[in-house]
């Protein structure tokens, strides 16, 4: 079992130095603002056959950093296999690679290594991951979540980068693989769909030169924000019509849940986080929270909660206490039991949080 302790109150980062954002004099090619462990360098040169596996329920860093680490390691000369536990969904499949992307039944037990990226925790791999056969391969785990349960052989945790996506390009950067083609392409749709476009508090002048250079490198902004962020399916805006007729708003905390029926009758069973993205920007709501119904590999009924913040609020630690994990602005976790035992649970953890949180302002 991995150990999860609390790291909240802790930036406990010993790989990651970012330099702090100052006016900019260079804006372009002076990204260097980070030092790598050498060991990461080391283990990545040290092996060939390397298996690179991101989160379940997939986004756009979980496949930028996958194709990205992919393009990377290929140019290195090495032979990477790149699997996921879930199908690619289309809008990720523009992504170029993605075609690659293999299914946990095409996964051996042998390789030299496996990198794990953008996953908060072990169980995070899903299925792709075999304890029993893959236990013993050294894992190397390069990930930008503070509540990260560093459960690799080797861990990279950088919660000041804004995307594992961005720890890519720091990481090519140290390797000398050039941020053009197919990798800029990959890694700036992670930065792109983990700040929502460049309007997360966290994209500092740093975060856009990094963006900056892999647009010179050739990726294409204005197509990854049509293919991911401005598209989607309008099957989601049916079901978010027919669960939104019965929002939630208690005490700073807006919440709608999600039954699998609704699903269902949408003809659509993703939403990824998305309604609870949109939920935050009310005026009256500090914490939002989405909860879906699902039904887990065991056969079990589960929850899925998506927890957002406004800046000053923090819905990271609670995920994380829940046995899930995410950032102090975005969140989740998933919970056994029926979608009004969990949300009503959940709800009143949420309410508690925003009364302690509020009264710290
Ligand atoms: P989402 O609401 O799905 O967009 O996720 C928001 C953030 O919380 C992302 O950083 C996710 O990686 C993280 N997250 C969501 N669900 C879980 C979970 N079950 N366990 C750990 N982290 C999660
Ligand atoms: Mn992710
Ligand atoms: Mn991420």
């Amino acid at each position: 079992m991995e150990e999860r302790v609390s790291r909240q109150n802790s930036l406990f980062h010993p790989y990651c130095v970012l330099v702090p954002d100052k006016p900019i004099t260079n804006p372009i090619y002076n990204l260097m603002a980070i030092v790598i462990d050498p060991t990461i360098l080391a283990i990545i040169h040290q092996h060939n056959h390397i298996l690179c596996v991101s989160h379940v329920n997939p986004d756009g860093d979980a496949y930028g950093s996958l194709l990205g680490m992919g393009w990377i390691l290929r140019h290195l000369g090495k032979n990477p296999v790149l699997a996921m536990q879930d199908r690619t969904p289309t809008e990720f499949r523009y992504l170029p690679g993605s075609g690659q992307i293999i299914n946990p039944s095409a996964v051996a037990n042998t390789y030299d290594l496996i990198i794990c990226l953008d996953a908060s925790s072990a169980d995070r791999m899903g299925t792709v991951f075999r304890a029993e056969a893959h236990a013993p391969i050294p894992l190397l785990v390069i990930d930008h979540h503070i509540t990260n349960t560093r459960f690799g052989t080797v861990n990279w945790i950088a919660p000041d980068c804004v995307a594992t996506c961005q720890m890519l390009v720091y990481l090519a950067q140290a390797l000398d693989v050039p941020l053009a083609g197919p990798l800029a392409e990959c890694l700036l749709t992670g930065l792109v769909t983990d700040t929502l476009g460049f309007r997360t508090s966290n994209t500092t002048p740093t975060v856009m030169e990094t963006a900056l250079q892999l647009m010179h490198g050739g990726a294409n902004l204005p197509n990854i924000v049509a293919r991911t962020l401005s598209r989607r399916s309008a099957r989601v805006f049916q079901l978010w019509g027919v669960v939104l007729a019965d929002l939630h708003l208690e005490e700073g905390v807006i919440w709608v849940t999600i039954s699998r029926e609704q699903m269902k009758r949408a003809g659509t069973n993703r939403d990824d986080g998305q309604l609870s993205s949109m939920l935050i920007t009310a005026a009256e709501a500090d914490i939002s929270a989405t909860f879906t119904e699902k039904v887990d590999e065991t056969g079990q009924v589960a929850v899925e909660c998506s927890f957002r913040a406004k800046p000053g609020y923090d819905v990271g630690a609670l995920a994380f206490e829940l046995g899930g994990g995410g950032h102090p602005p975005a969140s989740g976790c998933t919970l056994p039991g029926t979608l009004a035992e969990v949300s009503q649970r959940v709800v009143t953890a949420l309410k508690a949080a925003h009364q302690q949180q509020a009264a710290l302002k």
